[in-house]
């Protein structure tokens, strides 16, 4: 059954969004600093009733199952809902499914003993807190199997030592969640285990907070960290030992697709930009939507956006059929691969039609750009995924031992007269 409508009741709730977005959550972006930042208490005397408003509507945390307090709705809905949260860097928090808390709140309900759920998910789950999932270093990332920082027993505790790199609101983080080598002698998948490491233990030092595109340094939010000899007790492993590989997959394939549904926000906002400016701005030929090479901007992009959405939407409705990451990973790495060009192109255009101004600092569209590079890298490149997707396709087929290809048209036509001629035997014989 195809169906591409949504159904009444969510319909509403979907509209109620829009509303609350405009009125209540996008304003917030322009006033208050950092939605990992929970320090601030008046910030946060603004945004607990947000979050009541939102729970009171059932839309809390709806990446989770109703196990987890979440509300069950599955992928679909959840990329509708996205995609229009995506317009805001708030709005995630005030709708508790926010980056990286997301992902690793999914691992600790996974993996989790009842002890570590108590203290580290459910505040996580509350909004309470802010979380860091500390795995890429810097002399490598898109490779883990090159990673170095070590985790050693020592009596019933676990001694980090190594550097990481790029660890996202490590400066807001209540805990952090590490990956690191705790038996080099094992296979490549197997050596490496994932820990949690409460913010105050002795020896995390953050050597500094890095910003991306022009943020200014005291804004930087990705840490280069020196774990020093930092000790956890041995119930702070998460799962089983040597087993951080699987976890950290099981991570990433939901993170992927969120960003994708949240970047089909993005990219429709810089597209209703691009259109309002198209039929505002004048030339002596009249608006720049009168000029064909604009309306191809135009037609370029809705296409691009429309494709995508339609990618990511299956792609949810593949997860919400397999419960299962790994079984979709081919299209979680389609759309992985798609969103950052998708982002860039849309952008890039809509920031040339708005001329001097769209370069400027006062329009939206250079951090735009910026955050297309991001998704380009962050949770693997572009081509490792596209590695993925290659890999996944080719395997549905299967090499030919004749000398010319199977779509040989000579090879074709022969074997199309043998089948004929058959048919039109069997037709002069029924007369
Ligand atoms: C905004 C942002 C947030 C992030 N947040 C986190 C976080 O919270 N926690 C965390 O642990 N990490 C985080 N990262 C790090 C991210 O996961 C890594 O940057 C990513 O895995 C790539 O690793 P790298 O930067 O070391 O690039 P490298 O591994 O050095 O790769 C650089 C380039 O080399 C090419 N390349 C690499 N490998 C291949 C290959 N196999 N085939 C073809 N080409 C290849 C690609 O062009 C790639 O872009 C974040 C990154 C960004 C940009």
């Amino acid at each position: 059954m195809w169906d591409f409508e949504t159904d009444p009741e969510y319909q509403e709730k979907l509209d109620w969004v829009e509303e609350f977005m405009r009125e209540k959550v996008e304003p917030l972006d322009f006033v208050a600093a950092d939605p990992y930042d929970k320090s601030d208490p008046k910030v946060m005397a603004v945004i607990k009733p947000l979050q009541q408003e939102v729970k009171d509507q059932g839309l809390w945390a709806c990446h989770l199952g109703p196990e987890l307090g979440g509300q069950g709705y599955g992928q679909v809905k959840l990329a509708l809902l996205n995609e229009i949260l995506g317009r805001s860097r708030w709005a995630p928090s005030i709708f508790g499914c926010q980056a990286p808390d997301t992902g690793n709140s999914e691992i600790l309900a996974m993996y989790g003993t009842d002890e570590q759920k108590a203290r580290y998910l459910q505040p996580l789950l509350d909004g309470e807190i802010s979380s860091c999932f500390s795995m890429t270093e810097p002399h490598a990332g898109a490779d883990p199997t090159l990673f170095t920082c070590r985790a050693e027993r020592d009596g019933d505790h676990w001694v980090i030592n190594g550097e990481k790199f790029f660890s996202s609101n490590a400066r807001w983080a209540s805990f952090f969640i590490v990956m690191a080598v705790t038996n080099p002698e094992a296979s490549t998948y197997q050596k490496m285990s994932q820990f949690i490491v409460p913010a105050e233990t002795p020896g995390i030092n953050i050597i500094r907070n890095i910003g991306t595109g022009g943020e200014p340094a005291e804004h930087g939010s990705h840490a280069y960290i020196r774990y020093e000899n930092v000790r956890v007790p041995a119930d702070h492993l998460l799962g089983e030992e040597g087993g951080a590989f699987a976890i950290a997959q099981a991570r990433l394939g939901g993170g992927r697709i969120h960003h994708a549904m949240r970047t089909i926000a993005l990219a429709k906002r810089a597209f209703d930009m691009m259109c309002e400016r198209a039929v505002s701005r004048q030339t002596r030929h009249g608006a720049l939507g009168k000029l064909q090479m604009t309306q191809e901007k135009i037609a370029d992009s809705w296409l691009q956006i429309e494709q995508f959405r339609l990618l990511v939407l299956r792609t949810a409705w593949l997860i919400d059929k397999h419960h299962d990451y790994y079984k979709v990973r081919k299209d979680i790495a389609a759309v992985k691969v798609a969103m950052p060009a998708v982002l860039h192109d849309v952008a890039q255009r809509a920031l040339h039609l708005h001329g001097a101004l769209g370069v400027s600092n006062e329009m939206p569209f250079v951090k735009m750009l910026v955050q297309a590079e991001s998704m380009g890298i962050a949770d693997g490149p572009t081509e490792v995924h596209k590695i993925t997707l290659a890999r996944q396709i080719l395997k549905q087929y299967t090499p030919v031992d004749t000398l010319f290809p199977s779509g040989h048209l000579l090879a074709r036509r022969e074997a199309a007269e043998k089948k004929l001629a058959e048919m039109f035997e069997l037709e002069v014989a029924a007369l």
